[in-house]
C-alpha cells in the first residue's frame, strides 16, 4: 500500500503500556463488534476465563428493512459519539501507530464524502491503541478477543499486536490485510451512524440463539463489504493500493472466515454456530464493496449472503 506519503488523523488514543487490569471488572455481554479473527483461536480461552461466550457477545444484524447498505437510513440512532475529549496521535517513529493513523485518515476522508454525497454528515470515530486488555463501554475486553468496534463509545480498539497473531497464526500477512481489519472496524461505526448497530441488537434480543448468530454474520459481512467501499475510493482517489494487495485482502478474508477459525482450532464446523460468516462469504462481500464502491451493494439484509 502506499500509505505513507497520506496525511494522518489525529483521532488516535494512545493508551499503550498503560496498566489495565480486569480485575473487579467484568466483560460484559454486549459489547464490541469484533474482526473475527483476532486471536479467535484465543477466543474460547478468553470466554472459558471470563465466564462467558465472547463468540456471541455482540454484533447483529437486523432484518430490518432497508436499513442494510443505504446511506439514506439517516443518522440519529441516539447512540452517537459524545464529545471528543483529549485527542493524541502517535509519535513519528512509531511505524505501526503511523500505518493506522493515515489508514483511518484515509477511512475519515472517504466516509466523508460518501456521507455527503447522501446528504449526511460523517462524525468520525476514535481509535484507541492499546496492550493486554481496555476497558470501554463495552465493559473490559482482553486482546485476546481481537480488535473491536464499541457502538457505546464510538471507537475502534485495537491492539497491535493482533497483526502478529494475524501474519503469523492466521497466515493472513501484509499491509492491506491489517487495512482491511482496522477498515472493517471503522464499516461498524458506518453501521452505528446509520442505526444498524441497534436495530440489530434490539433484534437479537427477541430471537433464539441460531437467529440472533445469523443477525450476526449479515452485520459482519456488511462491515467487510463497507470495508471494500473504503478501499474503492482510496484506490480512486488517491491511488492507495499496490499490486498484490487485493489478494492480501482476499486471503484475510478467508482465513478469518468462521469455518476456517473453526477448522484451524481443531473444531467441528458447524455453520449455526458462525457468526461473522464463512470464508467465501467474507470474500464475497469484502470483493462485493471493493468492485463497487457502493455502500448500497452492501445490503446484506436484503440479499442472498
Ligand atoms: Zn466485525
Amino acid at each position: 500500500m502506499r500509505w505513507k506519503r497520506g496525511r494522518r488523523s489525529q483521532n488516535i488514543e494512545d493508551r499503550r503500556g498503560m496498566n489495565t487490569s480486569a480485575r473487579g471488572r467484568g466483560a460484559r455481554r454486549g459489547g464490541g463488534m469484533k474482526i473475527g479473527g483476532g486471536g479467535a483461536i484465543l477466543l474460547l480461552l478468553a470466554s472459558l476465563f471470563f465466564g462467558q461466550d465472547l463468540l456471541t457477545a455482540f454484533t447483529g444484524g437486523g432484518s430490518a428493512g432497508g436499513l442494510g447498505g443505504s446511506l439514506g437510513g439517516g443518522i440519529g440512532s441516539g447512540q452517537l459519539a459524545p464529545p471528543l475529549s483529549q485527542t493524541s496521535g502517535v509519535r513519528d517513529n512509531d511505524e505501526a501507530g503511523q500505518f493506522i493513523s493515515a489508514i483511518l485518515a484515509d477511512t475519515e476522508d472517504v466516509w466523508t464524502k460518501l456521507f455527503q454525497q447522501a446528504g449526511q454528515r460523517y462524525q468520525v470515530p476514535k481509535v484507541v491503541l492499546f496492550e493486554d486488555g481496555v476497558n470501554s463501554a463495552c465493559g473490559f475486553t482482553s486482546s485476546a478477543a481481537g480488535p473491536f468496534y464499541c457502538p457505546g463509545d464510538s471507537k475502534v480498539y485495537i491492539d497491535l499486536g493482533f497483526f502478529r497473531t494475524l501474519q503469523e497464526q492466521m497466515k493472513a500477512g501484509g499491509d492491506f490485510a491489517q487495512a482491511y481489519v482496522l477498515a472493517h472496524e471503522v464499516g461498524h461505526h458506518v453501521q452505528n451512524l446509520l442505526g444498524v448497530s441497534m436495530a440489530v441488537q434490539k433484534k437479537q434480543r427477541q430471537v433464539p440463539k441460531i437467529q440472533a448468530n445469523a443477525l450476526s454474520v449479515r452485520t459482519e459481512l456488511q462491515a467487510d463489504c463497507y470495508a471494500g467501499v473504503w478501499a474503492h475510493h482510496a484506490h480512486k482517489d488517491r491511488q492507495l493500493l499496490e499490486p498484490g494487495d487485493l489478494e492480501e485482502g482476499m486471503n484475510a478474508a478467508a482465513q478469518i472466515g468462521d469455518d476456517a477459525l473453526m477448522r484451524n482450532a481443531g473444531r467441528r464446523v458447524h455453520p449455526d454456530g458462525f457468526t461473522h460468516g464463512s470464508s467465501q462469504q467474507r470474500q464475497t462481500w469484502l470483493y462485493k464493496g471493493l468492485e463497487s464502491g457502493d455502500a448500497q451493494a452492501c445490503d446484506t439484509f436484503n440479499s442472498q449472503i
